[in-house]
Protein backbone atom coordinates (compact mmCIF):
# COMPACT_ATOMS: atom_id res chain seq x y z
CA UNK A 1 0.00 0.00 0.00
CA UNK A 2 1.15 3.56 -0.49
CA UNK A 3 1.39 5.39 2.16
CA UNK A 4 2.20 9.06 0.22
CA UNK A 5 1.73 10.07 -3.27
CA UNK A 6 3.75 12.59 -4.33
CA UNK A 7 2.54 13.80 -8.23
CA UNK A 8 4.49 15.81 -10.62
CA UNK A 9 5.04 18.57 -7.48
CA UNK A 10 6.85 22.01 -7.95
CA UNK A 11 6.92 24.43 -5.30
CA UNK A 12 8.27 27.97 -5.46
CA UNK A 13 9.20 30.47 -3.01
CA UNK A 14 8.09 33.79 -4.44
CA UNK A 15 8.98 33.10 -7.96
CA UNK A 16 12.04 31.04 -7.80
CA UNK A 17 11.21 27.37 -8.05
CA UNK A 18 12.89 25.00 -5.70
CA UNK A 19 11.36 21.84 -6.62
CA UNK A 20 10.43 20.58 -10.54
CA UNK A 21 8.14 17.97 -11.04
CA UNK A 22 8.82 15.13 -7.81
CA UNK A 23 7.17 12.34 -8.33
CA UNK A 24 7.57 9.39 -5.53
CA UNK A 25 5.62 6.68 -4.32
CA UNK A 26 6.60 5.82 -0.46
CA UNK A 27 5.00 2.57 0.98
CA UNK A 28 3.25 2.17 4.12
CA UNK A 29 5.27 1.15 7.06
CA UNK A 30 8.77 2.26 4.77
CA UNK A 31 11.64 3.56 6.57
CA UNK A 32 12.75 6.36 3.87
CA UNK A 33 15.73 8.99 3.85
CA UNK A 34 15.52 12.07 1.87
CA UNK A 35 19.33 12.82 1.31
CA UNK A 36 21.20 15.58 -0.58
CA UNK A 37 23.22 18.52 -0.72
CA UNK A 38 22.34 21.85 1.62
CA UNK A 39 20.08 23.80 -0.40
CA UNK A 40 18.69 21.11 -2.88
CA UNK A 41 15.09 21.41 -1.66
CA UNK A 42 14.70 18.64 1.72
CA UNK A 43 13.16 20.56 3.99
CA UNK A 44 11.39 22.02 1.48
CA UNK A 45 9.56 19.03 -0.13
CA UNK A 46 9.03 18.05 3.81
CA UNK A 47 7.23 21.13 4.29
CA UNK A 48 5.45 20.86 1.30
CA UNK A 49 4.20 17.56 2.43
CA UNK A 50 3.35 18.68 5.44
CA UNK A 51 0.81 21.26 4.29
CA UNK A 52 3.04 24.02 5.32
CA UNK A 53 3.97 25.76 2.18
CA UNK A 54 1.19 25.28 -0.79
CA UNK A 55 1.96 23.90 -4.15
CA UNK A 56 2.94 25.33 -7.33
CA UNK A 57 1.98 22.68 -8.87
CA UNK A 58 0.99 19.03 -8.36
CA UNK A 59 -0.31 17.06 -5.61
CA UNK A 60 0.18 14.86 -2.47
CA UNK A 61 -2.19 12.46 -1.55
CA UNK A 62 -1.73 10.50 2.29
CA UNK A 63 -3.51 6.47 1.39
CA UNK A 64 -5.52 8.62 -0.64
CA UNK A 65 -6.46 11.69 0.82
CA UNK A 66 -5.56 15.51 0.98
CA UNK A 67 -3.37 16.66 4.14
CA UNK A 68 -6.43 18.74 5.46
CA UNK A 69 -8.51 15.32 5.85
CA UNK A 70 -5.37 13.78 7.82
CA UNK A 71 -3.16 16.86 8.99
CA UNK A 72 -3.52 14.65 12.75
CA UNK A 73 -2.19 11.90 11.15
CA UNK A 74 0.99 13.35 10.09
CA UNK A 75 3.63 14.36 12.37
CA UNK A 76 6.85 16.36 11.94
CA UNK A 77 10.05 17.28 13.59
CA UNK A 78 10.95 20.76 12.22
CA UNK A 79 15.25 20.92 11.48
CA UNK A 80 16.27 22.01 14.71
CA UNK A 81 18.04 25.45 13.62
CA UNK A 82 14.05 26.61 12.49
CA UNK A 83 12.59 26.63 15.89
CA UNK A 84 12.54 29.68 18.30
CA UNK A 85 14.28 28.17 21.14
CA UNK A 86 14.09 31.73 23.23
CA UNK A 87 10.28 31.47 22.88
CA UNK A 88 9.03 31.20 26.68
CA UNK A 89 6.87 27.46 27.19
CA UNK A 90 7.88 25.00 29.57
CA UNK A 91 8.88 21.67 28.34
CA UNK A 92 5.39 19.63 29.16
CA UNK A 93 3.66 22.35 27.15
CA UNK A 94 5.93 21.63 23.71
CA UNK A 95 4.96 18.35 24.04
CA UNK A 96 0.73 18.49 24.68
CA UNK A 97 0.64 20.37 21.25
CA UNK A 98 1.39 17.40 19.94
CA UNK A 99 -2.00 15.95 21.25
CA UNK A 100 -3.86 19.66 20.08
CA UNK A 101 -4.64 18.55 16.53
CA UNK A 102 -7.01 15.27 17.65
CA UNK A 103 -8.25 17.80 21.29
CA UNK A 104 -9.58 20.09 18.61
CA UNK A 105 -9.43 23.66 19.36
CA UNK A 106 -11.74 24.22 22.01
CA UNK A 107 -10.76 21.18 24.44
CA UNK A 108 -8.15 21.81 26.88
CA UNK A 109 -5.94 18.78 27.89
CA UNK A 110 -6.95 16.35 30.15
CA UNK A 111 -5.50 13.93 32.51
CA UNK A 112 -5.34 11.54 29.26
CA UNK A 113 -3.12 13.48 27.21
CA UNK A 114 -0.94 15.28 30.23
CA UNK A 115 -0.14 11.69 30.83
CA UNK A 116 0.36 10.49 27.34
CA UNK A 117 2.57 13.81 27.35
CA UNK A 118 4.83 12.55 30.05
CA UNK A 119 4.92 8.68 28.56
CA UNK A 120 6.32 10.49 25.41
CA UNK A 121 8.75 12.64 27.50
CA UNK A 122 9.80 9.02 29.37
CA UNK A 123 10.64 7.40 26.00
CA UNK A 124 13.14 10.13 25.15
CA UNK A 125 14.44 10.24 28.85
CA UNK A 126 13.26 13.52 29.13
CA UNK A 127 10.17 13.06 32.01
CA UNK A 128 12.80 14.83 34.86
CA UNK A 129 12.98 17.98 33.07
CA UNK A 130 8.88 18.65 32.15
CA UNK A 131 8.86 21.63 34.04
CA UNK A 132 11.59 23.51 32.59
CA UNK A 133 11.84 26.40 29.87
CA UNK A 134 12.79 24.78 26.65
CA UNK A 135 15.40 27.97 26.52
CA UNK A 136 17.05 26.44 29.83
CA UNK A 137 17.93 22.76 27.63
CA UNK A 138 20.95 21.76 25.59
CA UNK A 139 20.47 21.37 21.96
CA UNK A 140 20.11 17.84 21.84
CA UNK A 141 17.61 17.75 25.12
CA UNK A 142 15.90 20.44 22.78
CA UNK A 143 15.71 17.64 19.93
CA UNK A 144 14.42 15.20 22.19
CA UNK A 145 11.51 17.27 23.42
CA UNK A 146 10.11 17.92 19.80
CA UNK A 147 10.74 14.32 19.16
CA UNK A 148 8.31 13.58 22.28
CA UNK A 149 5.84 16.50 20.58
CA UNK A 150 5.44 14.43 17.47
CA UNK A 151 5.27 10.94 19.50
CA UNK A 152 2.35 12.49 21.77
CA UNK A 153 0.83 13.26 17.96
CA UNK A 154 0.30 9.35 17.66
CA UNK A 155 0.67 10.06 13.66
CA UNK A 156 0.53 7.26 10.91
CA UNK A 157 3.30 9.34 9.39
CA UNK A 158 6.06 10.79 10.77
CA UNK A 159 8.28 13.15 8.78
CA UNK A 160 11.97 13.99 10.48
CA UNK A 161 14.07 17.00 9.40
CA UNK A 162 17.75 15.95 9.70
CA UNK A 163 17.12 14.73 13.37
CA UNK A 164 20.46 13.54 13.77
CA UNK A 165 22.76 17.29 12.81
CA UNK A 166 24.30 18.26 15.89
CA UNK A 167 23.49 16.73 18.88
CA UNK A 168 25.01 14.30 21.41
CA UNK A 169 25.49 10.64 21.75
CA UNK A 170 22.49 10.33 24.16
CA UNK A 171 20.31 12.15 21.88
CA UNK A 172 21.55 9.90 18.89
CA UNK A 173 21.09 6.68 20.76
CA UNK A 174 17.71 7.79 21.80
CA UNK A 175 16.40 8.88 18.92
CA UNK A 176 17.60 5.74 16.46
CA UNK A 177 15.64 3.08 19.22
CA UNK A 178 12.32 5.46 18.58
CA UNK A 179 12.71 5.55 15.43
CA UNK A 180 13.27 1.65 15.33
CA UNK A 181 10.14 1.36 17.97
CA UNK A 182 7.70 3.37 15.41
CA UNK A 183 8.92 0.83 12.48
CA UNK A 184 8.33 -2.30 14.62
CA UNK A 185 4.67 -0.23 14.82
CA UNK A 186 4.13 -0.07 11.34
CA UNK A 187 4.37 3.86 11.19
CA UNK A 188 5.35 5.28 7.88
CA UNK A 189 8.89 7.08 8.61
CA UNK A 190 10.76 9.78 6.22
CA UNK A 191 13.96 11.20 7.77
CA UNK A 192 15.85 13.89 5.97
CA UNK A 193 19.67 12.76 6.62
P1 LIG B 1 17.71 21.77 2.24
O1 LIG B 1 16.74 21.44 3.33
O2 LIG B 1 17.89 20.65 1.26
O3 LIG B 1 19.01 22.29 2.73
P2 LIG B 1 15.81 23.88 1.64
O4 LIG B 1 14.57 23.15 1.25
O5 LIG B 1 15.87 24.46 3.00
O6 LIG B 1 17.07 22.95 1.36
O7 LIG B 1 16.05 25.06 0.62
C1 LIG B 1 15.98 24.89 -0.78
C2 LIG B 1 16.18 26.22 -1.48
O8 LIG B 1 15.08 27.07 -1.18
C3 LIG B 1 17.44 26.96 -1.06
O9 LIG B 1 17.95 27.60 -2.17
C4 LIG B 1 16.92 27.97 -0.04
O10 LIG B 1 17.72 29.11 -0.01
C5 LIG B 1 15.53 28.28 -0.56
N1 LIG B 1 14.59 28.62 0.50
C6 LIG B 1 14.29 27.86 1.60
N2 LIG B 1 13.38 28.44 2.36
C7 LIG B 1 13.05 29.61 1.76
C8 LIG B 1 12.13 30.68 2.05
N3 LIG B 1 11.34 30.66 3.15
N4 LIG B 1 12.08 31.72 1.19
C9 LIG B 1 12.83 31.75 0.08
N5 LIG B 1 13.72 30.80 -0.27
C10 LIG B 1 13.83 29.73 0.55
MG1 LIG C 1 16.94 21.49 5.37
Amino acid sequence: MIAIDIHNVSVAYKKTPVLWSIDAELASGAFIGIVGPNGSGKSTLIKACTGLIPLMSGEIKFYGKNIHEVRHEIAYLPQKETIDWDFPIQVLDVVLMGTYPKLGIFKRPSKKEINLAKECLHKVGMLEFMKRQISELSGGQQQRVFLARALAQEAKIYFLDEPFSAVDAVTEETIIQVIQDLKKEGKTIVVVH
